[in-house]
């Protein structure tokens, strides 16, 4: 039988504690068939201890698993006693990563090593003796988990930028730009700034666009379940070893800049990304949400887009982008460009005046609709049904104010139709629309009971929840909850949840969460039927027991929340 066994050794004199263990492995009667490279590695786990000497052999023995590990077990006892008196006691250590292709879960022995997946120090020695070798429980092979350990190593460090904060302002951003020879230049740009609706307009856009035949990238945020949701082209997630690829390149652009004192943040970094990678695939076209605001938002580096979306204007990051309406209209509209045509979705009289006064002032052609010319809205859990210009639509994502966003997106690209800027039938035009779905926005994953999820994180967006639940038909209302801590949050929380027959309360297992217990305290002088169920898959499995087929179950609150739920509900009704 084969056996793999890490070797590892930080005291003493470490590479002579590794040839004396292999001496003893073969006095034991293990015969070595490899033994990779030795390398010197950082402590891991525990950092406040010496560097280790690490690497990996392979055996042929007639041992048992359970006999091998005796066996190393003794060896170690065996040089920790000798190194004891010299060096100290953990001198060796030698850990079975696999045998065989047993999988083996005792209380002793668990067979392959439960961490070596995440171990570069067992990795890299492993890919230089047995990169084929298959790991039997993850079916991927040595090659496929190191890469899966650099994509995760990739994905934290950016995810660590975002403790830089949020910087407004477009020079960080040019310089990245510049030192990845501006692909941006060879983007051509749908821009899309407002504080609800981006993300949808973006959707219906795309798809639209899609569905005409052209290449399409799409840049939004946030994201639900996986970070490579945020760059898609043709609603297809970018590749992990394309995501890979994409940040170890830009992060010794960072490093440099850094050297400079100019520190990128995580928006600009994501931004960058994704003209960098948008402009490797040469996408046709690009549909880029703008992170917050518009005039400092690094995607504001567009300087000549296509077409220029503003959607609803509400009191958003109000403490970046000012207090009144026509001052946060102000920042939004800073995304329209000299002669590029805007397009409006119908807000207040004196939004629209704001950002009309600055297309004029930049020459920019103003495209927009009367609220009344969307005609016949009608909405149902399963979507939204609405006339346009002449036309019946359908939506599958609900919501009287899915028809506004939907005819924004159609108004859109009707006017770049007519200036023969794309192409389209109008086929197309109502198949895109019937496809374009966001995951988590008034979502309907099941009937009987339905079962929605709702992500909406800001006021308008809880309001324009309230409201939808008019259009479902249910008897009672379960609502699921599990919130951050914020302020904002809980003052959302406070107008959905009189609405509810019964709460359940859960809590996100990470740092900035609302404990399950500080969140029912806050919500029991609203609704007397409160129940805590941490857990978030109990939880969910708690609401839709607790219902009856004419009920609603309702989850909403943080959109992590959002995509721990969906992940839970698709594992088990797999
Ligand atoms: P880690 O296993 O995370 O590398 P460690 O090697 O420092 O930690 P030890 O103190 O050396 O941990 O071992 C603790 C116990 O782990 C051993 O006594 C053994 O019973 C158990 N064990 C479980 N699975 C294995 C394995 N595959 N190889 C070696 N020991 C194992
Ligand atoms: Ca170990
Ligand atoms: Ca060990």
């Amino acid at each position: 039988m084969k056996a793999w066994i890490a070797l590892g050794s930080n005291m003493g004199n470490r590479e002579e504690n590794i040839a004396r263990a292999l001496k003893e492995m073969k006095k034991e009667g293990l015969k070595l068939l490899k033994i990779s490279s030795l390398i010197e590695t950082a402590p891991y786990g525990r950092t406040d201890q010496n560097s280790f000497i690490n690497g990996v052999c392979i055996v042929e023995t007639s041992c048992t698993p359970e006999e091998l590990l005796e066996c190393l077990l003794s060896i170690e006892k065996c040089l920790g006693r000798v190194r004891m008196e010299h060096w100290g006691p953990r001198s060796i250590d030698l850990d079975i990563l696999f045998y065989e292709d047993n999988i083996i879960d005792e209380k002793n022995l668990t067979v392959p090593h439960p961490d070596l997946q995440n171990r570069r120090f067992v990795l890299e020695p492993l890919m230089e003796i047995s990169s084929e070798l298959m790991h039997p429980v993850f079916q991927k092979n040595i090659v496929e988990l190191l890469q899966d350990l650099d994509y995760e190593e990739a994905l934290n460090w950016i995810e660590q930028r975002a403790r830089f904060g949020i910087k407004l302002g477009l020079k960080n951003i040019r310089t990245l730009l510049e030192r990845l020879g501006n692909p941006e230049q060879r983007v051509p740009c749908f821009h899309i700034a407002g504080t609800n609706g981006k993300g949808s307009v973006s959707t219906y856009l795309s798809y639209i666009l899609e569905e005409a035949g052209y290449k399409t990238g799409l840049f939004t945020s946030p994201f639900i379940e996986s970070f490579r949701e945020r760059f898609q082209i043709n609603h297809q997630n970018i590749s992990k070893a394309q995501l890979l690829k994409k940040i170890q390149h830009i992060k010794n652009i960072v490093q440099d800049m850094e050297k400079e004192n100019m520190v990128p943040t995580h928006f600009e970094i994501l931004t960058a990304i994704c003209f960098d990678y948008f402009a490797e695939e040469k996408v046709d076209f690009a549909v880029m949400e703008v992170g917050l605001g518009g005039l400092y938002d690094s995607t504001n580096i567009i300087e000549k887009p296509v077409a220029s979306l503003i959607t609803t204007i509400d009191y958003d990051h109000t403490e970046y982008l000012g207090d009144t309406l026509p001052e946060i209209a102000t920042q939004k509209a800073g995304i329209i460009k000299e002669n590029c045509p805007v397009f409006l979705y119908p807000n207040p009289v004196e939004v629209m005046e704001t950002i009309q006064n600055i297309a004029k002032e930049k020459n920019a052609p103003c495209f927009s609709y009367e609220k009344n010319k969307v005609q016949n809205i009608s909405v149902s859990p399963k979507g939204t049904d609405f006339d346009f210009q002449n036309q019946r639509y359908f939506v599958p994502m609900s919501g009287e104010h899915q028809a506004y966003n939907a005819s924004l997106a159609v108004l859109t690209v009707e006017e770049l139709r007519k200036q023969k800027r794309i192409q389209f039938s109008n086929e197309e035009l109502s198949k895109a629309l019937s496809k374009a779905k966001l995951i988590a926005r008034m979502e309907l994953l099941q009937e009987n009971p339905m079962l929605v999820l709702d992500g909406s994180h800001n006021m308008q967006g809880i309001h324009a929840l309230k409201k939808n639940l008019s259009n479902y038909n249910y008897h009672h209302l379960i609502l699921g909850i599990g919130i951050l801590k914020d302020k904002k949050h809980m003052e959302m929380v406070q107008t959905i949840v009189p609405h509810a027959n019964t709460v359940i309360v859960t809590e996100i297992p990470i740092e900035r969460k609302l404990s399950a217990e500080d969140l029912a305290e806050e919500i029991r002088p609203l609704n007397d039927s409160v129940l805590i169920e941490k857990n978030i898959g109990n939880a969910l499995a708690l609401s839709i027991s607790l219902a009856k087929a004419d009920d609603l179950v309702l989850w909403c609150g943080s959109l992590y929340l959002m995509g721990e739920i969906r992940k839970n509900f698709f594992k088990v009704s797999k």
